[in-house]
């Protein structure tokens, strides 16, 4: 079963993984009362309206977009909401736009340039084994990468009677081109996200872009989790 953006990150969250914060909203009324909420609750100045339905490549069909005060939250919750949203992961009729994700900004400017990264989590059917995908190529739809720049993604093969070690997650983190804070946060987030992935039943977690803030952060931006239909 596919779960929306805001159900998978509220999994994510749970188990400790940094995500990018939002609160849903069904009318472009709701959608201004989240923005004002959630820039108490952040500090956030500037509202990203994000499409929810069981689809990638919501940005390119014009399902994600900044808005940078609470009349655009209004304008752009009232186009997105009732669209019908069509992406290279939909049929040609798209579909249709009941709810929005009201999130926080966050590629605020700051000491260093931010980066955007791809990360999933599954189960390798040959060998029965979890593995953690990684490329330095996020943001991007990432069946792209392979076949342009396969050099570009990594795996990590997970033990089931060790888990996922120390030298693992610092080896992604240094993969991934991070040093300093960030390759600390980086080592964190992946504990997180595998604790997350081997804890709640799902078969697939797809995080692009996970991103490094400005700040070194680092967080899911987005999130495909897919719950195991047998679980
Ligand atoms: P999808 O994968 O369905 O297109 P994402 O949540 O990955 O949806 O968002 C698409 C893109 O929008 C991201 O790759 C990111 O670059 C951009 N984006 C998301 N949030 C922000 C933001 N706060 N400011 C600027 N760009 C953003
Ligand atoms: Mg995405």
């Amino acid at each position: 079963m596919n779960l929306h953006e805001y159900q998978g990150k509220e999994i994510l969250s749970s188990f400790g993984v940094q995500v990018q914060r939002g609160i849903v909203a069904t009318t472009p009324e709701e959608a201004v009362e989240a923005a004002k909420k959630l820039t108490e609750q952040t500090g956030t100045g500037w509202h990203v309206i994000k499409a929810q339905v069981h689809a990638g490549g919501r940005g390119k069909g014009g399902g994600v977009k900044l808005a940078k005060n609470i009349n655009e939250v209004k304008d752009i919750a009232s186009q997105i909401i009732g669209m019908n949203l069509i992406t290279p992961q939909t049929s040609a009729e798209g579909k249709k736009v009941h709810q929005v994700l009201v999130a926080e900004d966050v590629y605020y400017p700051g000491e260093s340039e931010t980066s955007e990264f791809y990360m999933s989590v599954l189960l390798n059917r040959s060998t029965g084994k979890n593995m953690i995908m990684y490329s330095t190529e996020g943001g991007m739809d990432i069946e792209t990468v392979a076949e342009e720049t396969p050099h570009l993604i990594f795996t990590e093969e997970i033990d089931p009677g060790v888990g996922l070690t120390g030298f693992q997650a610092r080896r992604i983190a240094f993969n991934l081109g991070l040093e300093g804070k960030a390759f600390k946060e980086m080592t964190k987030f992946v504990f997180a996200l595998y604790k997350a992935y081997d804890q709640s039943d799902s078969s697939l977690f797809e995080i692009n872009p996970v991103l490094k803030t400005s700040d070194d952060k680092i967080i899911a931006v987005d999130a495909k989790v897919t719950l195991d239909d047998n679980a």
